[in-house]
């Protein structure tokens, strides 16, 4: 099919007695048919991106982008009195949590835009990331079954599945192919369990609960399934193509792990090339250390997974026993190079019943990177310094970044067109001309800010209809939206508005402009204090909203199931970027990066990519507060008393509210949980183990810098632009390049 066929098809598709949902899959149909007939034959060497999560968000719009049908579909189906909008009530594919899913998502998105043969492995959850209500403050998750409005942009490859067995069951893998578009056409395959209500379990949810063994066993069922399916099949078309030379295998096949969650694919492969080809051993591994390379994607402790051992042995003996002997290889080779018994342990795969599977990949793969230079540096100076001390070649950065398809193109056609007008249309297939803006900023600073106000219109309107709380146009816009968690400290943002609240009321905070502070984010089911957190912040926003005496300069708003969606519309229209995690915890960060391109300034920590995002855009051009790296070791070291930096009224006012009765947490006792992980801390940290009181002056000070800098308009959309300009560095197409030339070799 061709362009001109398609339109014709569009055209006449009759909309009339149709429904929102059998329209998009009758338009989406279409797309694939015209989308899936210009895809190209695999190439001779392929990359394969193994990721538990791809956070795609919506196809549609993004798909007929790629495929250069936007823009005629929006016509036509104006012309039959469709709005294209229609088909946001289509919700997203969210298989992912956060930054990890949706930088998964970005990279095979870049590498299709870029024409290079890179192609995803992941499981087709039947349920992706529960789907966020807020009730009584309190957050509230719903299962979110995504396929309910079809799933036009799959294909179920019966004829390709794979059987996969553990000690006590056996599970079919079924593929389901989703084509990913760009200047040549590459593939998502996502693997569905079916079989018993046992097996079916494994592609159920995205994240299982864990807290208990049956938990534990079924994400590392969830993990060896998919990892195990990739790499068979992979296998198996090595010797369907080349034979069972598998001294090739690595020239054709080279696999990144995305975190620790596919990293038993290492031992199956081996394991495939011991049992099924009967290679030895060392050879096997040896294929194994040519082909797989591994990413960190935090050093928070949670997430460097470790697996009882007992219970490998239990449900994938097979697979123990190649993990014992790996152990056993990574023993004698350390011993040989002159480790002390100490060194070892801290690289050991294997020690005290558990494997450690970031140890794993560090040993068997060939490079090991962080996403950012900071957490790189963390990397090779603490998480993994032994391991670097020995094998310091393996260890690479490749900071992050964002596909400006999906979060300039499409969520700011109208940035998009400002940007074309000023600088011809060459950034849209060269990024890299993004910085081309940097010689004619002064001359565009009020279209911009005219694009500003439009996309605040927009994204104002869109809040209306979802929350219900109306924002008057052009308030100033600060957004904090990303996962909840203690360490990006949204409960600093929290205290930090209370005391600009509480200032306006009594007058120390003098000529405000109005403003609106956005929050968004999910919290994991399980944790408490996250959970906390939101209530927290929805009891701020009700009070503030509701105080006439201020409500026309200041509100609040927590915006409800943040998700790709949601996010495509907040960046696109905010002022302010709050990255404010405490310094050395936030490996990257992603969100900082979508901002910045839609010419938000960050107002942030010396922390993940703020510092490299800092450095392009210029410091003038941002607002960096808090304690660094070394300033958060060295108070780790000398002692910090969080006490000390509550003796300021105001700082111990807004803290004291949640004590005090100001806020209620409908009983639960929530809230007196969070001031006591600040004053007194717990059995497993110290009183304020994330630094929140000492940043909290800081930050307020810099909150309030920005508000009177936005006094001069014309200077400030000049740094929003400084911010455009210098953000082609952030594009994940300068990253998939870095990986396709220097670790992947493609
Ligand atoms: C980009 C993105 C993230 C990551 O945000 P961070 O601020 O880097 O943590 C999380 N969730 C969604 C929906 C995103 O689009």
């Amino acid at each position: 099919m061709d362009k001109t066929q398609f339109t014709l098809k569009l055209k006449e598709l009759d909309a009339k007695n149709k429904n929102v949902i059998d329209l998009y899959n009758e338009i989406s149909a279409l797309a694939m048919e015209f989308g899936t007939d210009k895809a190209e034959k695999s190439a001779r060497r392929n990359a394969y991106y193994l990721s538990m999560e791809f956070l795609i968000g919506r196809s549609f719009y993004n798909n007929l982008m790629e495929l250069g049908l936007l823009q005629e579909t929006k016509e036509i189906l104006a012309d039959k009195g469709i709005d294209i909008n229609v088909f946001e009530e289509i919700e997203d594919a969210a298989l992912g949590n956060g930054g990890l899913g949706r930088l998964a998502a970005c990279f095979l998105d870049s590498a299709a835009g870029l024409g290079l043969p890179l192609h995803g492995y992941g499981i087709r959850y039947k349920y992706g990331l529960f789907s966020q209500a807020i009730q009584n403050g309190f957050q509230v998750e719903l299962p979110d079954d995504w396929q309910r409005f079809g799933d036009p942009w799959s294909i179920r490859r019966e004829d390709e599945k794979r059987l996969i067995k553990f000690a006590d069951m056996e599970v079919a893998a079924v593929p389901y192919d989703m084509p990913v578009f760009g200047k040549r056409t590459n593939n998502l395959r996502l693997w569905q369990a079916e079989g018993s209500e046992e097996a079916q379990k494994i592609s159920e949810y995205l994240y299982p609960a864990d807290d208990t063994e049956e938990g534990k066993i079924l994400r590392l069922r969830q993990e060896y399934f998919f990892s195990a399916a990739a790499v068979g099949e992979l296998v198996e078309k090595h010797v369907k193509n080349h034979g069972t030379d598998f001294n090739s295998f690595p020239s054709y096949n080279t696999i990144q792990l995305n975190d620790t969650h596919p990293v038993l694919a290492i031992a199956e492969l081996v394991r495939i090339l011991t049992a099924d080809y009967k290679i030895g051993f060392e050879n096997a591994l040896g294929v194994a250390e040519k082909t797989f390379s591994y990413t960190n994607h935090t050093v928070m402790p949670e997430a460097l997974e470790c697996w009882n051992a007992e219970i490998v042995k239990k449900i994938l003996p097979d697979v123990y026993s190649v993990l014992i002997e790996i152990h056993r290889k990574q023993t004698q080779d350390l011993t040989n190079l002159g480790c002390s018994d100490k060194e070892i342990s801290e690289m050991s795969l294997y020690s005290s019943g558990s494997f450690s599977m970031a140890n794993l990949a560090v040993y068997v793969g060939k490079t090991v990177n962080g996403v950012a230079q900071l957490h790189t540096e963390i990397l090779k100076n603490s998480l993994f310094k032994t391991a670097y001390k020995y094998f310091p070649d393996k260890f690479e950065n490749k900071t992050n970044g964002i596909t400006q398809r999906r979060w300039l193109m499409l969520c700011n056609n109208e940035l998009s067109a400002l940007i074309d007008g000023a600088i011809g249309k060459g950034w849209r297939d060269n990024v890299s001309e993004l910085e081309k803006l940097n010689g004619c900023i002064e001359q565009i600073t009020e279209s911009f800010t005219a694009v500003k106000s439009q996309k605040k219109k927009q994204l104002f309107d869109y809040i209306k209809k979802c929350e219900g709380v109306e924002i008057p146009d052009n308030f100033l816009v600060y957004s904090q939206v990303k996962r909840l968690h203690e360490y990006k400290r949204q409960l600093m943002t929290a205290f930090a508005v209370l005391e600009i609240y509480y200032g306006i009321k009594n007058g120390t905070v003098k000529n405000f402009i109005p403003s609106v502070f956005i929050f968004g984010a999910k919290s994991a089911p399980g944790y408490k204090r996250a959970k906390a957190i939101i209530k927290f912040i929805n009891e701020i926003a009700d009070k503030i909203n509701s105080d006439v005496q201020t409500n026309n300069l200041l509100k609040v708003v927590f915006v409800h199931n943040y998700n790709v969606s949601y996010a495509e519309k907040i960046v696109a229209g905010t002022d302010v970027s709050l990255q404010v995690s405490t310094a050395g915890l936030e490996a990257s960060g992603t969100g900082n990066m979508k901002f910045m391109m839609n010419g938000a300034v960050t107002c942030g920590t010396m922390d993940g990519a703020n510092i490299e995002i800092v450095e392009k855009a210029g410091f003038e051009n941002n607002y960096i507060f808090g304690a660094t790296v070394e300033d958060i070791e060295k108070l780790k070291r000398e002692g910090y008393s969080p006490l000390n930096y509550l003796s300021k009224p105001e700082h111990r006012k807004a803290v004291e509210t949640l004590t005090d009765g100001t806020f209620s947490d409908n009983g639960t006792g929530c809230f007196k949980d969070l001031y006591n992980s600040l004053t007194v801390g717990a059995s497993w940290h110290g009183a304020d183990n994330y630094f929140v009181l000492y940043d909290l002056e800081s930050y307020v000070n810099a909150l309030l810098t920005i508000n009177r800098d936005y006094n001069d308009k014309k200077k400030f959309a000049i740094k929003q632009l400084k911010n455009t300009a210098n953000s082609a560095y952030f594009s994940s197409d300068r990253t998939i390049k870095e990986y396709a030339e220097q670790i992947w070799k493609i």
